[in-house]
C-alpha cells in the first residue's frame, strides 16, 4: 500500500496558524485515512513555528522556488521574516515523504508552505496569485507530485498510472 503524505490540517489536526484546522470531508480522503495509507504532515510546524502563530506571506507573490533559490523572503504582517523555518520545514516534509517512498502529497491550497496552484500575494489584503508554496515547490523538484483537497481523484488517478 503505497504511502502518501498529506497536510496535517486536512486531518483535522489545528495545526494551522490561527489555532485551527481545515478538516477535509472527502470520502476518498477518509478511505486512505483509516487503512493506514496517510502520513499526516505540517511543515511550519515542524520548522519549529508554533500554534498559533501570526499569518506569514510570500513578499511581491513570488513562488516556493524563489524563497528555495533565496531570492524571496516569508514575512509577517509586521514584517518578521520567518523564511527559515518555513524552508526547514519544507526539508522536513521532504525526508518524511521519502522515509515512507511516497510519490504523492495531498497538500492545503493557498498554504505559504503547502499551496500548489495558488499563494497569497504578499499584501496581507486576502488576494491570491498563481503559485506555489515553499514545501509543494520543494517536494516537486524532488518528484514527488503534489495535488491539493479539491484534486484527491487526481492523486488518486497519479497513484494509479504513475
Ligand atoms: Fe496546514 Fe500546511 Fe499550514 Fe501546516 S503548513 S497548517 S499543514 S496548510
Amino acid at each position: 500500500m503505497e504511502r502518501v503524505l498529506v497536510s496535517a490540517c486536512l486531518l483535522g489536526r489545528k495545526v494551522r496558524y490561527d489555532g485551527g484546522a481545515k478538516t477535509s470531508e472527502d470520502e476518498l480522503l477518509a478511505a486512505w485515512n483509516a487503512e493506514g495509507r496517510l502520513v499526516p504532515f505540517c511543515p511550519e510546524v515542524a520548522g519549529g513555528l508554533p500554534v498559533p502563530r501570526p499569518p506569514a506571506e510570500i513578499e511581491g507573490g513570488a513562488g516556493g522556488a524563489a524563497v528555495l533559490a533565496g531570492t524571496a523572503r516569508i514575512l509577517t504582517p509586521d514584517g518578521d521574516d520567518v523564511t527559515e523555518a518555513f524552508v526547514e520545514g519544507a526539508r522536513r516534509a521532504l525526508d518524511a515523504a521519502r522515509a515512507v517512498g511516497a510519490r504523492v502529497a495531498i497538500l492545503k491550497e493557498g498554504s505559504p508552505s503547502c499551496g500548489s496552484l495558488r499563494v497569497y500575494d504578499g499584501t496581507f489584503a486576502g488576494r491570491t496569485t498563481p503559485g506555489q508554496g515553499v514545501t509543494t515547490a520543494l517536494l516537486e523538484q524532488n518528484g514527488i507530485r503534489v495535488f491539493n483537497e479539491d484534486d484527491i481523484a487526481g492523486a488518486a488517478r497519479h497513484l494509479r498510472e504513475g
